[in-house]
């Protein structure tokens, strides 16, 4: 059986899933954004965890408990700033996303929900980030399985269109 992998349009906060991926900055330590409502919607056990992990790097990611969200966990993955693309922004990206997986596999989750990492504040077009996001995790799932759900969860409208459209017909 293959993973499935969907779009949908929700609060992440809100997901009963094993994980939700949280869009993080470098500090770990909150922000606006999807990062500012995980953090909130958390409560504090989730701040003081990510006090004691000292960072992430761009393109990397990092594992915590969920503590109030109905999710065990929180991925927090931190992708790249958007300096028009040729500064490694889809390298970046791409590994984020993988990173995350990774995280996932390691610790024998099998549903994860992604925001539309980067494509907010950090600006990286949602017309770009969509499919590179959508191919890199398709790459990963097919040669590791242990996934079983694999939700990209969209904010609004507009981007769960694009995210529809680079799914194709299920
Ligand atoms: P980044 O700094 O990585 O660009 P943002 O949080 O600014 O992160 O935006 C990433 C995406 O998350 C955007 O598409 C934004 O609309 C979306 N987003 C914001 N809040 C939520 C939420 N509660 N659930 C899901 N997605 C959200």
């Amino acid at each position: 059986m293959s993973t499935n992998l969907r779009a949908i349009r929700a609060d992440i906060t809100t997901l009963d899933v094993d994980a939700i991926v949280n869009a993080a900055n470098t500090s770990l330590l909150g922000g606006g954004g999807v990062d500012g409502a995980v953090h909130r919607a958390a409560g504090r056990g989730l701040l003081d965890e990510c006090r004691t992990l000292g960072g992430c790097p761009t393109g990397g990611a990092t594992i915590t408990g969920g503590y109030r969200l109905k999710a065990r966990h929180v991925i927090h993955a931190v992708g790249p700033v958007w300096h028009g693309g040729d500064r490694g922004e889809p390298e970046l990206l791409a590994s984020c996303y993988r990173r995350a997986l990774e995280l996932a596999v390691e610790h024998g989750l099998r549903s994860i929900a992604f925001p539309s990492i980067s494509t907010g504040v950090y600006g990286y077009p949602i017309e770009r980030a969509a499919p590179l996001a959508v191919s890199t995790v398709g790459e990963f799932v097919v040669r590791d399985a242990t996934i079983r759900e694999v939700i990209f969860c969209c904010f609004s409208g507009s981007d769960l269109a694009v995210y529809e459209r680079v799914l194709g017909p299920t």
